[in-house]
């Protein structure tokens, strides 16, 4: 049997990583048997619904490369993808359980119903729908909602992350299958939707493993085989104390993109959230990713979401990529100063900070080499050291350093890297000190690339003219 598996969303937000997550292990399922992966839309909670979330979601399982081989937007042998679309499916399949017995009118007002709960808690005893069916329920109309008759009894299932499971028959009860409004539930409509279209793997959050006697019961009364079942453990917090929440970070992948965040950087972190391959590897690109994949690795236990993990694994992806490829994904994140500026120069600038990019974003801080950065004595007072240098040293090391750079005439990295440790001799300043010096005065930035390397890129005669700068700069305080 062809290996078929489904991401089914709500259209009710954004995707944020837990859901990318979901989508994810379900693509590599697929992937890695030569299967299908398909995109659903369950839309039948129209209270719920966000309006611009169906294309949003799109978007975001396109930016994380999770191409899907059917789905709302391009078809397939099993359409329509989108719940609503698909009323009549629902309608045919109640009616089957009607027939059999299995499925009546619920004929209770809400007060009602609340009035047999405030009943069932005096008593101290469970409310179920079970213990209050109709003896002579109408006939439905579809102004009702359609209920389950359920048959309370002990299951058993495997999941294959979560184990054997067996589940008691107490939890059993009477759901809604087709609501007053005319949509059917999530629990009637997903196991119609994943039988008609062939699903083999139900991949999902483990918010659904309480629900599964009765989705079993289910299966069971329609004659439906059961798929393999997969249940994710929540994503946590940084801390781990609690599920992922927006307040805590949770926030849209299309965020990421733009603030410039790797789609397989993306991948391999979201993968790498509660599974591993058995080693110590840490990244993975899709690929591996396709080839390693197990959910029996992925562990039972709450994945913790950590950002600076993300941010890590993201500069490593950055850095593994070809120079011409990082080239072809920066165009939006350059400083402005960039604009107009000579290709091949931009290259080599580029591959000269690529090491040090946690994001792309990350390319904005080097304006410096394309423009007179801004003076920022900041800089200077919150080093620790260089606070404490009298005002006319820092200006007589500067004025050294600028003596002995405009003699060098091979410009050079190496031949720089000499001058500035023969510096370092005349002067008899530590490198923490004198480096960083000629380093804020030449960038006024807090981080820059190796000084020989910079000073190289910048050229000699942008080099004195910024020194001369740094000294005039230090004269006037
Ligand atoms: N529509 C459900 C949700 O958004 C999907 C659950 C499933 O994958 O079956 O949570």
């Amino acid at each position: 049997m062809t290996t078929r598996t489904r991401f089914a969303p709500s259209p009710t937000g954004f995707l944020h990583v837990g859901g990318i997550r979901t989508a994810l292990f379900a693509f590599l399922v697929a992937r890695q048997a030569g299967g299908q992966f398909i995109l659903r839309l369950e839309d039948t909670d129209k209270v719920r619904e966000v309006a611009g979330s169906r294309e949003h979601l799109i978007a975001s399982l396109k930016a994380l490369h999770l191409d899907y081989d059917e789905g709302p937007d391009i078809g397939g042998p099993y359409g329509p993808y989108i719940q609503s679309q698909r009323l009549e499916h629902y309608r045919q399949w109640a009616q089957k359980l009607i027939d059999a017995g299995r499925a009546y009118a619920d004929p209770y007002t809400p007060e009602q119903i609340q009035a047999f709960r405030d009943a069932a808690q005096a008593e101290k005893r469970a409310f179920r729908y079970r213990d209050h069916r109709p003896n002579n329920p109408p006939e439905w109309d579809g102004t009702m909602p359609l209920r389950f008759k359920a048959e309370p009894k002990s299951y058993t299932y495997h999941d294959e992350v979560m184990g054997d499971v067996t589940t008691s028959p107490e939890v059993v009860d009477d759901f809604i299958l087709i609501k007053s409004d005319g949509y059917p539930t999530y629990n009637f409509a997903h196991i119609i939707d994943d039988a008609e279209m062939n699903i083999t793997h139900v991949i999902r959050g483990q918010e659904f493993i309480s629900s599964m006697p009765n989705y079993l019961a289910l299966y069971e009364a329609l004659g439906l085989p059961r798929p393999v079942f997969a249940h994710l453990p929540h994503i946590m917090n940084e801390q781990g104390n609690k599920k992922l929440g927006k307040r805590d970070g949770a926030k849209d992948v299309l965020d990421y993109i733009r603030d410039g965040y790797l789609p397989e950087a993306l991948d391999s972190f979201i993968a790498t959230m509660g599974w591993n391959d058995g080693t110590e590897q840490e990244t993975f690109t899709m690929n591996e990713l396709i080839t390693k994949f197990s959910l029996s690795r992925v562990q039972r236990s709450g994945a913790r979401f950590d950002e600076k993990r993300l941010l890590w694994t993201n500069g490593q992806f950055i850095r593994s990529l070809a120079l011409d490829d990082l080239a072809g994904r920066v165009n939006d994140f350059w400083p402005d100063s960039a604009a107009g500026a000579d290709e091949e120069y931009r290259q080599r600038v580029l591959a000269l900070v690529q090491d040090r990019l946690k994001t792309l974003r990350d390319l904005g801080g080097f304006g410096y080499f394309f423009a007179e950065p801004e003076i920022n004595m900041e800089l200077i007072d919150s080093n620790k050291q260089l606070k404490k240098l009298p005002e006319h040293e820092r200006r007589e090391l500067l004025e050294t350093a600028h003596h002995k750079l405009a003699t060098l005439t091979d410009w050079t990295p190496d031949a720089i890297q000499t001058r500035l440790n023969e510096l370092l001799e005349i002067t008899g300043q530590k490198p923490g000190i004198l480096f960083s010096l000629i380093r804020i005065a030449i960038t006024w930035a807090p981080f820059s690339p190796q000084l020989s390397d910079t000073l190289a890129l910048l050229g000699r005669e942008r080099t004195l003219a910024r020194l001369e700068r740094g000294i005039a700069a230090f004269s006037a305080a």
